[in-house]
């Protein structure tokens, strides 16, 4: 597979010493990717700013003119958001960077590929931001492939611990998006219930797994293979886009999903697998949430053993966590009837 990734450097420029979502992060992914050889194997595609017309297609002028003002002042856009003298750099790179890697991707330079970039998006909303995330990456990314590339409809899967309510409502009125969410519920954001399934066109394109915490591996491969696969193969996207956090991770600080590493391999093979069947292989990550070091690493850095072809390179050297998981098929049982599945 020819597999690329991107990674901004300029997302040094945005970080706050104390946060959980500061500059550490992914400077421990490049870590990984060097002490693990990674970078001959893979791409590296440069990345860029986005453009003004580009981020326009899902945020209002007034918001991006805000987060520009803002990027003098320093400050917070909520109380978990901040805003910092490089954040409006480090913000276009992020998404640019993504809508590159689709581009190359959408155009068979590449099979597939990671956009290691922060700040992260999926929470980010039309007219403000919150939740870490300034501008929705995967979203306009999602915009300029329909608009500047020719992809007609896009499947966005989202395993993030946490819902991407900013992604939910940029497309929640629009057929040609399907978005794909497992979560933690409730939880943050708040959004994310299983009834929450698109308005008006759109509906029948939103789909929401709200699970407890303690999930573990085996719940969220159930969910994928017993809601997203079927109703991927009814969708028919042309590019499917993953917001792909780390935070379900058993190690993470913020959530209590109880995921291992070989939970994400097992998940990341059923969208290889969906893509190669429905989409001609277009596949591309891009980061959101993980906030332990060692795992978000080993995370992405396996997920791009994964894509590139090299399954045998994907470790678990973490394990699992000492809490038990639980059985929540009866759960997602009753989600997939909702589908009539
Ligand atoms: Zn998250």
């Amino acid at each position: 597979m020819k597999t690329g990734f991107v990674l901004n450097d300029n997302h040094t420029r945005h970080t706050l010493s104390g946060h959980p979502e500061n500059a550490r992060r992914l400077e421990s992914i490049r870590e990984a990717l060097e002490q693990r050889g990674l970078m001959e194997h893979i791409l590296r595609v440069p990345d860029r700013p986005a453009e003004r017309r580009e981020l326009e297609r899902v945020h209002t002028p007034a918001y991006i003119d805000h987060v520009y003002a803002m990027s003098f002042e320093e400050g917070y856009l909520d109380p978990d958001t901040y805003v910092r003298d490089g954040t409006w750099e480090a913000a276009l790179h992020a998404a640019g960077g993504l809508i590159d890697l689709v581009r190359t991707v959408v155009e068979g330079t590449l099979d597939n590929g990671f956009a290691l970039v922060r700040p992260p998006g999926h929470h980010a909303e039309a007219d403000h931001g919150m939740g870490f995330c300034i501008f929705n990456n995967v979203a306009v990314a999602a915009r300029a492939a329909q608009e500047d590339m020719g992809i007609g409809r896009v499947l966005i899967v989202d395993w993030d611990v946490h819902h991407g309510n900013g992604t939910q409502h940029t497309f929640e009125a629009d057929p040609t998006v399907m978005y794909f969410s497992v979560h933690q519920y409730p939880y943050y954001p708040g959004t994310g219930a299983a009834e929450e399934r698109g308005i008006g066109p759109g509906e029948g394109t939103i789909v929401n797994v709200p699970l407890p915490g303690g999930v573990g591996d085996d719940g969220y491969e159930y969910a994928f293979r017993r809601i997203l696969v079927p109703l991927a193969r009814a969708f028919k996207p042309d590019l499917i886009l993953v917001s792909a956090g780390y935070d379900p991770h058993w190690r993470d600080p913020l959530a209590a999903m109880e995921l291992t590493l070989e939970g994400f391999r097992r998940l990341t093979r059923i969208l290889m697998d969906l893509a190669e069947e429905l989409a001609h292989g277009r596949l591309v990550f891009t980061l959101e949430g993980g906030y332990a070091l060692d795992a978000l690493a080993y995370g992405v850095t396996n997920t791009l053993w994964q894509l590139a072809g090299h399954p045998e390179r994907v470790e678990d050297p973490l394990g699992h966590g000492p809490m038990a998981t639980r059985d929540v098929r009866d759960r997602i049982d009753a989600i997939a009837r909702l589908w009539n599945l």
